[in-house]
């Protein structure tokens, strides 16, 4: 079974790319010949995965999943949420992002923080959602190199590493996208 995971992200798609069965082929943006930005202008993150799903159904024709993160945090009323990747500005940075989360939980003592991944599916003409919740708390400094975006500043509950000290396959197991991606694996499975 041939479908598009709609992402430039090549961290996404190799961790992905490591959940999902072999029978199952995943294909990139890339893949589809789709080099452009595909919209993601709603103001929920499921909102996103779906716009996100339903542009590449409709410009591109193939079957497709994308998905939405969010970083929620409880003190700041759930920021940045779905302004995650653009919280400092629209550069994108994702150094500016977690300085700039670090100094608004400065004076705060609840560092509770949860990701939450949403997964659209748009297949055979159908909308399915799927979600993956991982709690923790934002540590005070940074600590890490593997991972990407707020993964050093991120600790999950019951470890006292950051995703960015963990090994991909740890992270996988235990995290939001992992977990979202599992469930759309448990469904694709029932086809
Ligand atoms: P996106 O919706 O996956 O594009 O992610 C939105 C923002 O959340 C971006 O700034 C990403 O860097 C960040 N983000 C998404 N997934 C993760 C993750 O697994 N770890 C850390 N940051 C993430």
């Amino acid at each position: 079974m041939k479908i598009v995971f709609a992402t430039n992200n090549l961290n996404k798609l190799k961790e992905v790319q490591s959940i999902v069965p072999t029978h199952i082929e995943l294909l990139s943006l890339k893949d589809i010949g789709c080099f452009e930005d595909v919209p993601e202008t709603q103001n929920t993150i499921e909102g996103n995965a779906i716009q996100k799903a339903e542009y590449v159904k409709a410009h591109y024709g193939y079957d497709c999943f994308a998905d939405d993160t969010g970083l929620e945090v409880e003190s700041l009323n759930n920021e940045p949420g779905v302004y995650s990747a653009r919280y400092a500005g629209p550069q994108r940075d994702a150094n500016d992002n977690m300085n700039l989360l670090l100094e608004k939980l400065k004076e705060k003592e609840n560092r509770k923080a949860q990701f939450k991944t949403v997964i659209a599916l748009h297949l055979n003409e159908k909308i399915e959602t799927f979600t993956g919740i991982c709690k923790g708390e934002i540590t005070k400094d940074k600590r890490g190199e593997k991972g990407f975006g707020y993964d050093p500043i991120f600790s999950p509950n019951n470890y006292n590493e950051t995703f960015a000290e963990m090994d991909l396959d740890l992270k996988n197991k235990i995290g939001h996208r992992g977990k979202a991606v599992q469930e759309l694996v448990e469904f694709l499975n029932t086809l």
